[in-house]
Parts: C-alpha cells; sequence; structure tokens
C-alpha cells in the first residue's frame, strides 16, 4: 500500500505539489492524469524517493520513504518505474539488459537472472527477441523491454509515466496492451497517462491533478464520465 499525506514539494522557491494526499492500496490501478506542469511526474520522483518532499510523508508498506534510515535501495526494489524511454545499454542483447539489474542488484545467479529475463520477456511478448541489440527493436518493443527490466526485479509496484507518449501512433497499442495485462495480473500500479480512454478502461481510481493538486478523484466513471468541477471537464475536452 502507498500512503501519500500531504505532501509537499519545491524546486527552489517554486512549490509544484501542494499538500496532494492519495492512498493506493494492493492491487489497484490508479491513473494520474492532468494538464503538463501540473506535478505528475513530480509524485512519481517522489514516490520512490527520486526527489525528496518538504513536508507531509510518502509511506510505502508501512516505509517512510523519505525518513532518515529508509534503506532507498531496498524500496526501490519493490517499485518497478517505467518513463517515457528507457535508453538501454546498446552493447548488450535485450536478454543481457534485462538480467543486469537481478544479476547487481539482488544477486542472482546467472542462471536465475537469465530465468527470470526471459519469463519476463516472454510474459511481454519479446521471446523472439532474446539475444537481439536494442537498437533493432520498435519503440514499442523497446518499452515492453523496459517492462520486462522493471518486472525482473520483482516488485510490488509499477509506476508508469507517460510510457506511451513518445511511440507512434501504431505502437501505443502493444505497450497499453502490455500494461493492461499487468493490472489484470492484480499488479498494484500508478499511472501517469495522457491516454484517457485506457485509464478509463484499466483504472480502478482516477486522480485529476491541477496545480500540484489533487482536483478530482474517484472511479473512472465519475472523474471521465461525470466530472463534477468545470477544470476536470476542460481538460477532458482538450484532450479529446
Ligand atoms: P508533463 O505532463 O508535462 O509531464 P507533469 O505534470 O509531469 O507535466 P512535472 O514534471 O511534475 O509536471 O513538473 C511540475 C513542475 O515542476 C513544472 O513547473 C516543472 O517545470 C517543475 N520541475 C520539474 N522538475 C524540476 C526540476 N528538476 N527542477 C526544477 N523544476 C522542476
Ligand atoms: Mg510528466
Amino acid at each position: 500500500m502507498i500512503e501519500i499525506d500531504n505532501v509537499h514539494k519545491s524546486f527552489g522557491d517554486l512549490e509544484v505539489i501542494k499538500g496532494v494526499s492519495l492512498t493506493v492500496n494492493k492491487g489497484e490501478v490508479v491513473s494520474i492524469i492532468g494538464g503538463s506542469g501540473s506535478g505528475k511526474s513530480t509524485l512519481l520522483m517522489c514516490i520512490n524517493g527520486l526527489e525528496p518532499i518538504q513536508q507531509g510523508s510518502i509511506r510505502v508498506d508501512g516505509t517512510e520513504v523519505h525518513a532518515a534510515g529508509t534503506d532507498l535501495n531496498r524500496l526501490r526494489q519493490k517499485i518497478g518505474i517505467v518513463f517515457q524511454q528507457w535508453n538501454a545499454f546498446p552493447h548488450l542483447t535485450v536478454l543481457e539488459n534485462v538480467m543486469l539489474a537481478p544479476r547487481k542488484v539482488l544477486g542472482l545467479s546467472k542462471e536465475e537472472a537469465e530465468a527470470m529475463a526471459v519469463r519476463q520477456l516472454t510474459h511481454v511478448g519479446l521471446a523472439e527477441k532474446l539475444k537481439v541489440f536494442p537498437s533493432k527493436l520498435s519503440g514499442g518493443q523497446q518499452q515492453r523491454m523496459a517492462i520486462a527490466r522493471a518486472l525482473a526485479m520483482s516488485p510490488d509496484y509499477m509506476l508508469f509515466d507517460e510510457a506511451t507518449s513518445a511511440l507512434d501512433p501504431q505502437l501505443v497499442g502493444e505497450v497499453l496492451d502490455t500494461m493492461r495485462m499487468l493490472a489484470e495480473d492484480g499488479m498494484t500500479m500508478v499511472l501517469v497517462t495522457h491516454e484517457i480512454r485506457f485509464a478509463r478502461d484499466v483504472s480502478d481510481r482516477v486522480a485529476f491533478f491541477r496545480n500540484g493538486l489533487v482536483h478530482e478523484i474517484g472511479t473512472p466513471d465519475q472523474v471521465i464520465g461525470n466530472p463534477q468541477r468545470p477544470e476536470t471537464a476542460d481538460f477532458l475536452k482538450s484532450v479529446n
């Protein structure tokens, strides 16, 4: 469970998160939508401790992310994160790229890491591409490799930050399908996405961010289907 409680976050004098509270329960899929600069990416960075916060707290399975004694490396092992783009190591094959963190971070043997990598790459539909170099993959395949790489660490949570927005339109679907499969598998996920229809389909809850605050939150049918606040409705109109 991720418990975000009254979080404030500034970059210098600029406060970009202004008191966000949000709980993500085990097995839940929560999508964050909202305009550019509203603080969506920043919140994800705060969840896995890549950015400090100035006030409030974030707990993951009860562990205070920003407490002095917290082992952030250990925490990050249970939180997979997928960004718009992941720069794989170009001189390593797809399989070797996915094996790397399980070997180095989890200390798995070569055989164990390989078995895990093969399993996850197969899961995302890349069983044929194990021996290929990343530059030979399509954008959609590269994003699925990034998902497999995160899954190879056996995370309890997956955070996605606009995982499809750098892709050509015809490649978006295959990545969304992979994310949908994870959701159906019961993975706990936080998705920052501009794919409103997808968010409506897969999410248990949707949060609309505006000016560093959760402006509206509820089920997809509430927030996307029947927004209560005019700013939410305006945003949805602007992206459709
Ligand atoms: P987008 O939809 O464009 O990705 P976002 O909602 O993810 O937007 P953030 O990236 O969280 O927005 O940015 C929120 C605000 O914080 C913006 O005003 C941005 O300029 C600022 N910001 C983000 N990262 C930094 C940083 N490292 N240093 C200073 N300001 C930052
Ligand atoms: Mg962003």
